[in-house]
């Protein structure tokens, strides 16, 4: 019988109810009518509910080459691997992303697919690569294999005795030539069968791919015959990826370098198949600096690993696309020296400016570029934001932050608009340890008053301050004024050079005499402005507070 005409046999035999052509679906998804340039990107996760901080990484790469050309940045959920997938996953994909600032135009979404190129999720795509696959088997490009998991296990055994390469191809690809006669007689037994690809690969062949991250690879062909679709008729990653991104139309396929050893099956079957390949960007993994070494950004051992530690924490989420540029693009921090006030959207984000070797992680630097940001916010703006953070992570602060929105307000204006604004917070969740004196129920009393002060001096403050000189109308001079009247009159140093000259000559300094103020209203020996602390407390508190004080010791 004529070869074409077994192949055929063998496509209908596989797929039986596979009724479209690869030309449906090429009209069904036609190419994508967008302005010339415009680019179309994907993130591919599995929904395993766990988002790696390299999928930001990756995400926003793609966005940045999408929304910077005028096309098309969509998500698609590879769950072909069901043990893998946990409920409530792609809204876990969803929100994380959009907390970045990161948002999809089309793709799955937590309810009905959006767009015209879905499904959007693998396991409802079957069709599709089935379509594919018959396709193949029928041009001679794709066969059943019925080898079961001990035979191919018996496959590696021979070929490490004879010190030949691993895998399925050329003479060890035994079901390479099975007729539809034998491969039916196997399905009647009820055998399950995997397909394959005809690799037409060359042993010792190697080829060459311009990559946009990693610049000119070169690697061995692939001559493996590798599994398209699994005995469940489920694809592998590699056939999906190839199906999906030519019928997502997709033109940059952005993705981890996990996958520089299996590209070559990728680069193959494009050619093989005869569809246009999309450029690809292989992205370098993130790597920390631990005991003096580089390794791997570790899910395990590494809770910065996890892209919801940052929501946790409160990372203001343009602080963490700042740090991300300045990893991803050489040339990001020199653009944002120049235009310190620009929106990041401006920068003209470029995969080639990628660098080769792994991004080393640099929390601190993180944490700088954190503070930076947050210290040029006005009160509002950081009240704003500590309620967005504290609503969905710390309910309990919530309840007070925003019990009394312009107190809170007030405190979390101190030291800012100046020249030299205050670097209290790098994180949200700062906030509440930095406001928690000035809500009685998380003011603490240990009262940690200077230790070089008797205890009668210190009562001596705590009394004399508010039956004399305390007056809540008084401006901030006139408060120090008074604050220095009192030192005078208990013989401690006003003027500090006297002191540090010859700090025996006094029992000690204004300093002391404030320090003691600012423990009893705040408990604590480090605050802001203590003037500016007595005015947000307000008069009742502030006596409250240094009568409770006084009691204490
Ligand atoms: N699910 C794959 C991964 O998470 C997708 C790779 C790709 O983007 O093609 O690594």
């Amino acid at each position: 019988m004529e070869r074409t005409e077994l192949n055929r046999q063998m496509a209908q035999l596989l797929f039986p109810h596979i009724t479209k052509t690869p030309a449906d679906y090429e009209v069904i998804y036609p190419p994508r009518n967008l302005p010339q340039g415009a680019k179309v990107t994907r993130i591919a996760p599995s929904p395993t509910g766990f988002m790696h901080f390299g999928n930001l990484y990756g995400a926003l790469i793609d966005e940045r080459l999408a929304h910077q050309s005028g096309g098309v940045f969509y998500l698609r959920i590879e769950n072909t691997d069901a043990k893998r997938e946990v409920e409530g996953a792609v809204d876990v994909i969803l929100t994380s992303l959009n907390a970045f600032g990161l948002k999809f135009d089309e793709g799955a979404t937590a309810g009905e697919d959006k767009g015209n190129y879905g499904p959007y999720r693998q396991r409802d795509r079957a069709e599709i690569y089935q379509t594919i696959a018959k396709d193949l088997v029928e041009r001679g490009l794709a066969y059943p294999c019925f080898c079961t998991e001990e035979d191919l296990q018996q496959l590696h055994d021979r070929q490490e005795a004879e010190g030949a390469n691993f895998g399925y191809y050329g003479k060890w690809a035994v079901h390479r030539e099975i007729t539809p006669d034998e491969a039916k007689a196997l399905m009647d037994e009820g055998k399950p069968y995997v397909v394959r690809f005809r690799s037409p690969g060359v042993d010792g062949n190697r080829i060459k791919y311009k990559d946009l991250a990693k610049g000119e690879i070169e690697m061995p062909e692939n001559c493996n015959d590798i599994v398209l679709l699994k005995s469940d008729g489920i694809p592998t990653y590699h056939f999906a990826h190839v199906v999906d991104d030519h019928f997502m139309r997709t033109t940059h396929v952005v993705r981890g370098e996990e996958w520089l050893s299996t590209f070559p099956y990728h680069l193959q079957m494009f050619d093989v198949i005869g569809w246009e390949k999309p450029a690809y960007v292989h992205t370098a993994h993130m790597l920390k600096f631990d005991e003096g070494s580089k390794r791997k950004l570790s899910k395990r051992k590494d809770p910065e690993a996890r892209l919801t530690y940052y929501l946790q924490q409160g990372y203001p989420a343009d602080c963490v696309i700042e740090y991300l540029m300045t990893v991803l693009n050489s040339n990001f921090e020199e653009w944002r020296r120049k235009n310190p006030e620009a929106d990041l959207n401006e920068f003209p984000f470029k995969a080639e400016k990628m660098g080769i070797a792994g991004a080393v992680f640099d929390i601190d630097k993180l944490n700088d570029i954190s503070k930076n940001l947050i210290c040029k916010m006005s009160g509002e703006e950081v009240y704003e934001a500590t309620a967005k953070w504290a609503k969905e992570y710390n309910p309990e602060f919530y309840a007070l932050l925003t019990r009394d929105e312009a107190y809170s307000k007030a405190i979390l204006s101190i030291g800012r608009g100046g020249k030299k604004p205050r670097k209290d917070f790098t994180v949200w969740s700062d906030v509440p340890d930095y406001m928690a004196f000035f809500f009685d129920e998380t003011f603490t009393t240990d009262y940690p008053f200077p230790e070089n002060m008797p205890k009668e001096d210190i009562l001596r403050v705590l009394k004399e301050y508010p039956a004399q000189y305390y007056d809540a109308n008084d401006d901030q001079q006139t408060w120090f004024e008074k604050v220095k009247k009192l030192t005078e009159a208990m013989g401690y140093a006003v003027d500090m050079k006297a002191y540090k000259a010859d700090p025996t000559a006094f029992p000690g300094s204004v300093a002391d005499i404030s320090a003691v103020l600012r423990v009893a209203v705040t408990g604590r020996t480090a605050s802001p402005d203590t003037f500016a602390v007595m005015s947000i407390l307000g008069k009742e508190t502030v006596l409250d507070r240094l009568e409770k004080a006084a009691n204490a010791l």
